[in-house]
């Protein structure tokens, strides 16, 4: 490709409303363009990357042994009926109805679809194992798209599924699975970890997200300084440590805190540490229950463990007027003593005695508030958030707190759908069973977008060779003059021959800002012709990520580059 044909659309300014540095420099690089929120136009600089870390995905899936299919992306709602998860899906679904009034939905991920076509066409044992997958666009209507690719709207997705007789075929599949992802984010040059991850709703026995690490990734992940484990903060267990509740020593006590309501204000006033207050959190689920939960005054709530011991579909903090109903008071003086709500606890609460809460009247808190004497738990469990410097749930050892991006997510799925479709088939006894599945998913654009938030310097984007738009620029320093445009096309026509993908400078502008353009774009090699080094028959290397520069002589220049892309792609293999 020659720069002067090309769609190259740099730009100097950091957009306004890109907060992370992908986005940015996706954007200056004329890599994409916002169309509507979290809606993106892919440039033909963009969708090149974007179609590499595709051929990687499709490559180690095929690998596997998983089959490529492509399902539509407009689903018929009769089959999310069949599941219950037209019901059950929130706002993120987008429904819409046809001509005919028949109603459908813009498929967010497909396992009703995929469970369909199996059901018609799997009937017998001796067609299994199976493991279909797709790469397609996908749409999920995001309470808050942003970060560009990150989190889009409509987005690119490979998801996967496979199909066992046994949980023991099952256990197979996912392992070969999570095997094939290792391999695809480390081919596309990610530093990532797979961690434990929660099961939701379908309460499957086993997930792990792949995680990269980069500080602008909306999840907390935590992993243990001495061993292996590694979770998402939404699922890390908790070692309850410290010893039984310690008998209540004070009475019960009404003090004035006037004006003092949340957790610091309170300790402040009372002179203690915010860990000997604990704090009463009324929270509403999904089915419209109220319930209070207990946790120490400096802890956070993990909602979703919450959600997963009572079973619901979320939980959510209960608005001031529930708030007022069920304790009498404002918000800030909620207290389990006398409430007439089933209380939760989480089980550090139970090893604190004589500790504050709020009293269910307007500026006021108890003191000397004991478990058993003065308020009684309906249950304990781990519900708070893990915080660095925890102990770890499985050695000695203690969690440090990392941010992730989620890329990639194995799931096993158990017979949830099949179950609910009846996609069942014959055993060899000519019994019939349902099949048990697992999914398999990895968002394309975010996998390209961690990538950038991984490497990047000041100046620009540093493509990792695998997924890089081209491998190679070639910049004309002076396209005016002859000798330089004729080297130039030399080395173009040689490095096409070798195989090499090559973007030629030939740009009527000046040398720096060409310069500044191949820096922000990325490409891993540059090689930069111009009159003075001609004159030596020589050209300039210069690698994207060091910044070194050599020279090289004319002559055998082109293979050389293309020695150095072959064991830079090697490498990453
Ligand atoms: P998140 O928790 O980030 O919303 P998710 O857990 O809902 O993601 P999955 O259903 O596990 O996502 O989807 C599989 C993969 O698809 C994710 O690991 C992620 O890489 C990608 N993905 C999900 N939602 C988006 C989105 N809105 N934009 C871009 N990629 C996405
Ligand atoms: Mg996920």
């Amino acid at each position: 490709m020659r720069c002067s044909e090309y769609l190259f659309a740099t730009l100097k300014e950091n957009p306004s409303d890109a907060e992370v540095i992908s986005h940015q420099l996706m954007l200056r690089a004329g890599m994409i363009r916002k169309l509507a929120a979290g809606i993106y136009n892919y440039l033909p600089l963009g969708l090149r990357s974007l179609r590499k870390v595709e051929q990687i995905v499709r490559e180690e899936m095929n690998r596997a042994g998983a089959l490529e299919l492509l399902m539509p992306m407009v689903v018929p709602a009769d089959l999310w009926q069949e599941s219950g998860r037209w019901q059950e899906y929130g706002k993120e679904l987008l429904r819409f109805k046809d001509r005919k009034e028949g109603e459908f939905c813009l498929g967010p991920t497909h396992e009703e679809v995929i469970t369909d076509v199996v059901r018609r066409d799997v009937r017998s044992y001796r067609q299994l194992p199976l493991n279909l997958y797709q790469i397609q666009t996908k749409f999920r209507d995001e309470i808050r798209p942003r970060f560009g690719l990150m989190r889009g709207r409509e987005f690119i997705m490979k998801d996967a599924y496979s199909f066992d007789l046994d949980q023991d075929g099952a256990d197979r599949a996912y392992e070969k699975m999570y095997q094939a992802y290792r391999r695809i984010f480390q081919r596309c040059g990610l530093k990532f970890r797979a961690v434990e991850a929660d099961t939701g709703a379908i309460g499957g026995t086993s997930s792990h997200e792949f995680m990269v690490l980069a500080e602008s990734g909306e999840d907390a992940i935590v992993s243990c300084s001495q061993c292996d484990y590694a979770a998402n903060v939404e699922k890390a267990e908790l070692k309850i440590t410290g010893e039984s509740t310690p008998p209540p020593m004070a009475e019960l006590a009404k003090v004035l805190t006037p004006a003092r309501k949340t957790i610091e204000e309170v300790a402040e006033f009372l002179g203690l540490e915010t860990g000997r207050l604990v704090k009463t959190l009324i929270v509403e689920t999904d089915t419209g229950e109220v319930l209070a939960v207990l946790l120490r005054g400096d802890r956070d709530l993990n909602t979703v463990k919450l959600t997963r011991l009572l079973g619901c579909a979320w939980v959510e903090m209960a608005g001031e007027e529930t708030v007022v109903r069920m304790t009498g008071a404002p918000s800030g003086f909620a207290g389990p003593v006398g409430l007439k709500l089933k209380i939760f606890a989480d089980c550090e609460v139970a090893l604190l005695a004589d500790f504050v809460t709020g009293a269910n009247e307007k500026d006021v808190h108890f003191t000397g508030v004991n478990l058993g004497r003065d308020v009684q738990v309906d249950t304990f469990a781990d519900l708070r958030q893990a915080e660095a410097g925890d102990p770890c749930p499985r050695c000695h050892g203690s969690l440090e707190i990392w941010r992730g991006i989620e890329v990639g997510h194995v799931f096993k799925l158990g017979t949830k759908y099949s179950k609910a479709l009846g996609a069942t088939v014959l055993d060899d006894q000519g019994g019939e069973r349902p099949l048990i599945m697992g999914c398999y998913g990895i968002g394309v654009g975010r996998t390209l977008a961690a990538a950038i938030e991984q490497n990047h310097d000041q100046h620009g984007i540093i493509f990792p060779m695998a997924i890089a738009p081209f491998q190679i620029m070639v910049t004309l320093v002076n396209p005016k003059d002859s000798q330089v445009v004729e080297a130039g096309e030399v080395l173009y026509r040689e490095l096409r021959e070798l195989g090499v993908e090559v973007l030629l400078d030939d740009r009527d502008e000046r040398p720096g800002s060409k310069f500044k353009d191949a820096d922000l774009v990325g490409i891993p090699l540059r090689m930069t012709i111009g009159a003075r080094n001609l004159e030596q028959r020589q050209v300039e290397l210069q690698e994207r990520r060091s910044g070194e520069r050599e020279l090289l002589p004319l002559a055998g220049a082109a293979a050389e580059a293309a020695a150095r892309i072959r064991s830079a792609l090697k490498a990453m293999e």
